[in-house]
């Protein structure tokens, strides 16, 4: 598993409503996409820098992965989502590397990628995405 380059960083917050205008003048630069993943029980909102991504995560249900991360710890950094060549080899390599997945093949997510999580007990904390086109 080599990643290429870090693709997002996803934000759990309260309200893309609230939230998007307040990132568009943090970061100078317009939302270029919402969209929700129902599978995820989450709105997405995109901001483009370089060629990261913020990712901010609304929650559509409170039972959801989003909703319950809000409920516990409240808004803040959800996920590091890095690039990698192929989601489900790169997936099946961290596993051999002993990382516990929490996926062991990849799904579809926002924005048209294919991505897998990694369990945050393997990475000190972080909950790790990897994603590929
Ligand atoms: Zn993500």
């Amino acid at each position: 598993m080599k990643p290429t380059y870090i693709d997002h960083i996803g934000i759990a917050v309260k309200s893309l409503k609230e939230s998007i205008p307040h990132y568009e003048s943090l970061l100078g630069t317009r939302c270029y996409k919402i969209e929700e993943v129902k599978d995820q029980r989450v709105k997405t909102a995109f901001f483009l820098i370089g060629q990261t991504k913020i990712e901010l995560l609304e929650s559509t249900d409170p039972e959801g992965p989003i909703g319950k991360y809000l409920e516990k710890k409240g808004e803040g950094i959800h996920h590091l989502a890095l690039a990698v060549e192929n989601t489900t080899d790169a997936l099946y390599e961290a596993g051999q590397e002993g990382i516990i997945l929490i996926d062991t093949t990849s799904r579809k997510g926002a924005d048209g990628m294919n991505i897998g999580f990694l369990h945050p007990k393997s990475t000190h904390g972080v909950l790790v995405e990897l994603c590929s086109k």
